[in-house]
């Protein structure tokens, strides 16, 4: 997966500094808690509520926006 097709599915994506951030898909997130970020080619991502970057990815797999 790579961060574009991330990037689609994630709602209220915002660009911050080298990266993004987005509500979180993997809890009931109602503030952008995601920062995710590539760097050297590998996806960063990271929840500021301490949701695992599996729990993150398979709540996208999970996820079919389109
Ligand atoms: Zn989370």
């Amino acid at each position: 997966m790579d961060i574009d097709e991330i990037l689609i599915k994630l709602d209220a994506v915002r660009r911050q500094g080298d990266g993004w951030i987005a509500l979180c898909p993997a809890h009931n997130d109602h503030h952008p808690s995601l920062s995710i970020r590539e760097r050297n080619g590998k996806l960063l991502l990271h929840c500021f509520a301490g949701c695992s970057f599996e729990d993150v990815l398979s709540a996208l797999g999970a996820k079919r926006k389109r």
